[in-house]
């Protein structure tokens, strides 16, 4: 008996409580399905525990009435900056990734951040802005406005760019970034080289593809078989960015192509967000189009220094002067078919900057879980979670293992996790206030360390890592 109670006692002094405990929320992992009540456990910024029944930690969160969910994974987040980081914290989002333009120098990128963040982040190699340094473009801002866009590159140039790129996979870049709407001067060609450098890394290509519009040459159709067959071609996964904003009319027909794709074994993965209008730079060569449009085209353009509706006249001024406009272009119910497919991660081309920019910004999660799962009914809460965890992990994890551990709510993952008030969560941004933060979300933790709590985010908390692809 004696000998029984001293073997009890060091046993239960084994059991230490846990960093923190999330007690009685409904947790919901997509992976594995579970959808019920439990405790979850953290120790050392990892899930520790799952269990039916109470534990005790240092610290409890009570989660009584809250859904439970992995932290949001956002592929596509231009806001690398604490202003963006804290708008991105109050949508949900525990990592955000730059990887449709991503950098063209990544150990700078990495060591700039580490230690500074209050969310997890990271970046891939960016095939236009090693293309923009290649070409000597004189641009300030993220994008090309001169030969970096314009011009085309020579066999030594196209080299000397894949080499840029190719040192920055082997630096842990997530990807290669692409814009060819904004480099319209790179040949196909020039995209084969790229498309083979990530394939040699086993990376995939983050795309904003070449065109828009249902006219040929320079459909979104056409601009969708580029990457694809590049794809194809060379083994690089690929994935497709704002698969809404490039499609408009034709999302029926795109999907299609993504799945028609993915059910003859190619690696194509897509992503949306949930609005009809897109934004970007002025000066860039996307605009090039809207260059001697009727008022009635250009009209679709809003300054977002100013709110201002463009005409020709105005749009011609703007454009010398630079900065970011809003293009309202998509239909809502365009936006819902790419947003309700199950083939679309969810993620947000966020971007604010002095708090002006796009509502996709600081609205896109709590929008998707406000008006498409609760007020519309048109995804199940489990479907829109899966959209925003679950498949960007999924979409990473064979370049950058570390994302075998994000996105699901299990064991071992890192406890990355959000958790919000189903009931209440809502976006509350508009085009005119682009930075007014969602509401419902009342607890985010990054690798265990709370950045909101009872809604709201804390100061001087930095528990952000980058996450990388292994340097090799
Ligand atoms: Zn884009």
């Amino acid at each position: 008996m004696l000998l029984a109670l001293a073997c009890a006692v060091p046993a239960l002094a084994q059991q230490p409580p846990y960093d923190v405990v999330i007690a009685n929320g409904r947790v919901m992992d997509p992976e594995s399905q579970l959808d019920g009540a439990r405790f979850v456990g953290i120790r050392n910024g990892k899930i520790a525990a799952i269990s039916a029944t109470p534990i005790s930690g240092k610290t409890t969160i009570d989660a009584k009435g809250l859904v439970v969910a992995p932290g949001f994974i956002d592929l596509h987040a231009h806001g690398q900056d604490d202003e963006n980081y804290r708008v991105f914290a109050l949508d949900g989002v525990t990592t955000a990734l730059e990887l449709e333009v991503g950098t063209e120098d990544i150990p700078g990128f990495y060591k700039n951040r580490e230690g500074k963040a209050l969310i997890n982040f990271g970046a891939s190699s960016s095939h236009i802005r090693s293309r923009m340094v290649v070409m000597k473009d004189a641009s300030t801002s993220l994008l090309p406005t001169g030969p970096g866009g314009k011009m085309v590159a020579t066999e030594a140039q196209i080299g000397e760019i894949r080499r840029r790129v190719e040192a920055n996979l082997a630096a842990g870049g997530l990807g290669v970034g692409m814009g060819l709407q904004y480099t319209p001067a790179a040949t196909r060609y020039e995209v084969l080289e790229m498309f083979r450098a990530a394939a040699k890394y086993k990376a995939p290509v983050f795309v904003h593809t070449r065109s828009f519009g249902t006219k040929e040459p320079g459909s979104s159709v056409e601009s969708f078989m580029e990457v694809i067959g590049a794809s194809a071609i060379t083994g690089a996964p690929v994935h497709i960015v704002h698969l809404n904003s490039m499609s408009l009319e034709s999302t029926p027909k795109t999907l299609a192509m993504v799945k028609e794709a993915r059910d003859r074994g190619l690696d194509v993965t897509t992503e949306a967000y949930p609005y009809i209008a897109g934004m970007t730079e002025i000066a860039s060569a996307l605009l090039d189009q809207y260059v001697g449009a009727p008022d009635s085209v250009v009209h679709n353009l809003m300054l977002v220094a100013t709110g201002a509706r463009l005409t020709r006249a105005t749009f011609e001024a703007e454009r010398k002067k630079g900065g970011s406009v809003i293009l309202f272009l998509n239909t809502p119910e365009m936006e819902a078919m790419a947003i309700t497919s199950p083939l679309t991660a969810i993620a947000s081309d966020g971007l604010i900057e002095h708090g002006k920019g796009h509502p996709r910004t600081a609205g896109t999660e709590a929008r998707v879980l406000a008006h498409y799962v609760r007020e519309t009914k048109q995804l199940t809460l489990m479907d829109a979670i899966r959209k925003m965890t679950l498949l960007p992990a999924q979409r990473l994890e064979n370049v950058a293992p570390v994302f075998k551990n994000k996105g699901r709510i299990r064991v071992g993952a890192d406890a990355d996790i959000t958790v919000f008030d189903p009931a209440t969560v809502a976006d509350q941004s508009t085009y005119q206030q682009p930075a007014l933060t969602s509401v419902g979300f009342k607890y985010v933790l990054v690798n265990g360390v709370p950045v909101v709590t009872n809604g709201v985010v804390r100061d001087n908390v930095f528990p952000g890592q980058g996450q990388r692809a292994p340097t090799r």
